[in-house]
């Protein structure tokens, strides 16, 4: 395999040279290190102390996770004993220390105290060996992270956080229904809310999932960018958490017209009906303040030019369940299309709360009725 070595926050790291990434041997996707930088705020806001990066390709993340943020014992894990032998070399070339592996397992210990772990294996097997072991447990999957959630809930901490990465888009968004249904269980939408009903079933799967281990589930930071969902949660122990969020699981409706209504309960209380999703906030203020401040306070480990930009437009956008698609109000209404900024300050005028939203540069996040939206779009 042929190396080239590149940098990433305050890593460097060596990645197979090929024309396309999904050519490559072991997986690197420089357009992924806005989810990592992200994924690096996170985990200085957590502080977890032991982490795992369970799918590591090149070991990229976990890297990053051990030279900027205070966890102090890091695993990183592939199935593939090319990726696997590529995050030794990683790791040498960092720490400048030899890592002899035993048994598919290497251990380093830093003279900061720090330790590292590299493992080759599944990362189910893996995580079954280490059960309530890990505070903070990343899934960067290819595709679904399905299959590893049950292990992923087992093996972190009750009072833990996961990192979730979904990058089948084309499944939550309603392209292939049926893998929709069978691997989350939900009925996926399409058009211009697709994307936030996607994450939406992807975060109300993980509530799902560990509903049945008394666990409740903390939404810190969800998006959508560059084809892929992220969410970053917090556990919390217990029957009556696990409850409260079972509760805040729900439906969507959505007419012709693009008027949309939305309704938590265990069962749609209607036909026509889009779901399970979660139907709860997709931030946390506090949360996302302190990402903002860190950034800030340490723009070299932000490795992506947009980072920043995309952190603020997550921290500016309304938490409110869905959104108006500025084109789409205007097609299916026979509307002429507004600006964006136009629409959000005539609804700002009339009392309501108005923002863009990450999820669409079109689009209106507003707490204003359907009426009001299209009294916006210039007509009464
Ligand atoms: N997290 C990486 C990053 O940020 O660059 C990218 C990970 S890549 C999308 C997914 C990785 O999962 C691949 O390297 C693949 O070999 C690995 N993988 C797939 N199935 C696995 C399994 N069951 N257990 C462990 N690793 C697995």
């Amino acid at each position: 395999m042929e190396l080239v070595e590149i940098k990433e926050g305050l890593a460097r790291i060596l990645v197979p040279k090929a024309e396309r990434i999904y050519d490559a041997p072991v997986f690197y996707n420089p357009v992924m290190a806005l989810n990592r930088d992200l994924s690096v705020l996170a985990v200085k806001a957590i502080s977890p102390k032991r982490v795992l990066d369970a799918l590591s390709a090149t070991g990229i993340r976990g890297l990053r996770y051990s030279l900027e943020t205070p966890a102090e014992e890091v695993w990183m894990n592939d199935i593939n004993e090319g990726a696997f032998n590529l995050i030794l070399k990683n790791v040498g070339l960092n720490f400048g220390v030899e890592s002899v592996p035993e048994g598919g397992r290497a251990e380093v210990k830093l003279p900061n105290g720090k330790r590292l772990v590299v493992n080759l294996g599944d990362a189910n097997k893996l995580m079954a060996e280490k059960f309530r072991y890990f505070d903070f447990i990343d899934l960067d999957p290819f595709g679904s992270p399905v299959e590893f959630l049950d292990s992923a809930l087992r093996s972190v901490k009750r009072r833990g956080f996961l990192g979730v990465t979904a990058t089948d888009t084309g499944v939550l968004c309603g392209a292939y229904r049926k893998a929709c249904l069978r691997k989350y269980l939900a009925e996926p939408i399409r058009g211009e809310l697709c994307h936030e009903a996607g994450l939406r079933i992807l975060i109300g799967t993980v509530v799902r999932y560990a509903a049945k281990y008394d666990l409740g589930v903390d939404v810190l930071l969800a998006y959508y960018r560059d084809h892929y969902f992220r969410a970053f949660l917090g556990l919390k122990s217990g029957a009556k958490k696990a409850d409260e969020s079972v509760e805040m699981l729900g439906y969507l409706w959505q007419e012709k017209n693009g008027k949309f209504r939305y309704e938590t309960g265990f069962l749609p209380e209607e036909q026509g009906a889009y779901g399970p999703m979660w139907l709860g906030s997709l931030k946390d203020e506090k949360f996302v303040e302190e990402l903002v401040k860190l950034a800030k306070a340490e723009p070299d480990s932000i490795a992506h030019k947009k980072t920043l930009q995309f952190l603020s437009l997550l921290h500016e956008e309304l938490d409110v369940p869905f959104h108006y698609d500025t084109h789409a109000l205007a097609r299916k209404n026979g509307l002429e299309v507004v600006k964006v900024s136009k629409a959000i300050e005539t609804l700002r005028s009339l009392g309501f709360s108005a923002t863009r939203t990450h999820f669409s540069p079109t689009s209106i996040k507003t707490n204003a009725p359907f009426e009001a939206v299209l009294k916006s779009m210039g007509n009464g």
